[in-house]
């Protein structure tokens, strides 16, 4: 089955340029000139969101936050307010990636293609290797269902990048992870002085909180990356 974008876009030139790239990428594309309107799309089931942060009837960052609690759909954010603090902010309330307006359309197309891999990816479908449960101080990671378990057994929501990037931490505690590796886990070409994975760490950080002796879960080692500092232990699930 052909994956399906939801374009949320006000402007029909745009909207045009992005659904002919798309289709010639092989995603089909549905369109949302307002938030109004992304919600009534939302029925569809969209593989991964094209966001405007510039709509007629909401400010796009409030319309992400709630959108945040309701769904971990990819959203790519695509749009002229594209200074740093806007790409930070953008990523900290849940998009998966941020691109400015006017982009190149081949990398628009890219970053959707790497976001659809790293939704399918979590869903299990690319035939990773099966493995059990793994757990680190009060948290479960569920390989299997690619959820994140509180101390409670309560899953908490995670956007699939920084499930992407926990993932790749856990799989290699203790050990130095360069942002280069990080961005492989993300499936993503590594662009140096982006911070992109430096704005997942920090989510992922506040997400975890402390361990027991105070100490926070992820480390940063100047000038090679971040290293993850809890043990890890395979379990099978219950407390
Ligand atoms: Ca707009």
């Amino acid at each position: 089955m052909r994956p399906i974008a939801l374009v949320v876009e006000d402007d029909p030139a745009t909207c045009h340029v992005l659904s002919a790239a798309l289709a010639a990428a092989e995603i089909d594309c549905i369109f949302a000139n307002s938030a109004l309107a992304m919600w009534r799309q939302m029925s569809e089931n969209p593989d991964v969101i094209v966001l405007d942060l510039g709509l007629p009837d909401a400010d796009g960052f409030e319309l992400l936050q709630q959108l945040r609690q309701k769904s971990d759909v990819p959203v790519l954010i695509h749009s002229t307010r594209s200074a740093e603090i806007e790409r930070i902010v953008g990523i900290e309330i849940g998009a998966d990636d941020f691109l400015a307006k006017p982009c190149n359309m081949r990398e628009l197309v890219a970053r959707v293609k790497s976001l659809l891999r790293r939704a399918k990816g979590r869903a299990g479908q690319n035939g990773d290797r099966p493995c059990g449960m793994r757990r680190f101080g009060d948290w479960v990671l569920d390989p299997a269902s690619r959820v994140l378990i509180d101390k409670n057994g309560l899953p908490v929501t995670i956007g699939v990048s920084a499930y992407a990037l926990l993932n790749a931490f856990v799989d290699k505690p203790f050990q130095a992870l360069s942002r280069e590796h990080l961005s492989r886990a993300l499936k993503r070409e590594y662009i140096a002085y982006d911070r992109i994975i430096d704005v997942h760490v920090s989510q992922i950080r506040r997400l975890l909180g402390q361990q027991s002796d105070g100490s926070g879960y992820i480390k940063t080692l100047r000038s090679q990356g971040y290293v993850f500092t809890a043990a890890v232990e395979l379990c099978d699930g219950n407390a």
